[in-house]
């Protein structure tokens, strides 16, 4: 599979004739069929929010994930608040993307910083975050297995366990070309990940 909207655009239609519910991280439990959509805006918020509009024509939501941290664009600016608050009407939710290099000098713990920033990205955004997913998690990230007060860490050995006690199945890919077809058709439970402004389309 392509990574384009065409292709994007058929796999959720594909999702839709094969009677998936895409659910959010939050409610997956209430359906047995379910994927959960998510996206890391690694580089472009203006992208996030197209895909966002594409998502919403398609009457399907997802989470975004959105760096406090980011090289490549400022969460507190007017227009990037106004292109956050865009995706969450929209029906999306907005999550926190979180990156621990900032952190290897700190003597503030991952955990600690996770919590910082989810305070502080509900506060400069004024969206609550119930959900974070890790940039480039290094294995030590993995292994601490973080649970945070007040949102899903997705990479959380809890949450996978959920996942798969609820006899779903989970995917993760690097990019849509890593989802295929006969996966979506024989798994009950799918993870989208995209990553945004790494990949050249779209
Ligand atoms: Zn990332």
């Amino acid at each position: 599979m392509k990574f384009t909207y065409k292709a994007y655009g058929d796999l959720l239609n594909l999702l839709r004739e094969s009677d998936y519910k895409i659910c959010s991280f939050h409610d997956y439990s209430n359906h047995n069929r379910c994927a959960i959509l998510r996206h890391d805006v690694d580089q472009s918020l203006e992208k996030a929010v197209t895909l966002a509009e594409f998502e919403n024509r398609f009457s399907v939501y997802s989470t975004y994930f959105i760096l406090l941290t980011s090289d490549f664009y400022n969460i507190a600016s007017i227009k990037n608040s106004q292109i956050t608050h865009r995706i969450k009407s929209l029906g999306h939710n907005i999550g926190l993307h979180f990156d621990e290099v900032k952190y290897y000098q700190s003597t503030v713990s991952i955990h600690e910083a996770v919590e910082n920033e989810i305070a502080i990205m509900t506060d400069i955004i004024g969206i609550d975050i119930t959900s974070v997913s890790m940039h480039r998690p290094s294995m030590r990230t993995l292994d601490a297995d973080y649970e945070f007060c007040n949102a899903i860490n997705t990479y959380s050995k809890t949450f996978i366990n959920e996942l798969n006690s609820s006899q779903t199945a989970v995917i993760i890919g690097a990019n849509l070309q890593l989802i295929s077809l006969r996966a979506i058709r024989s798994t009950s439970c799918i993870f989208l990940l995209t990553l945004f402004g790494t990949q050249k389309n779209p």
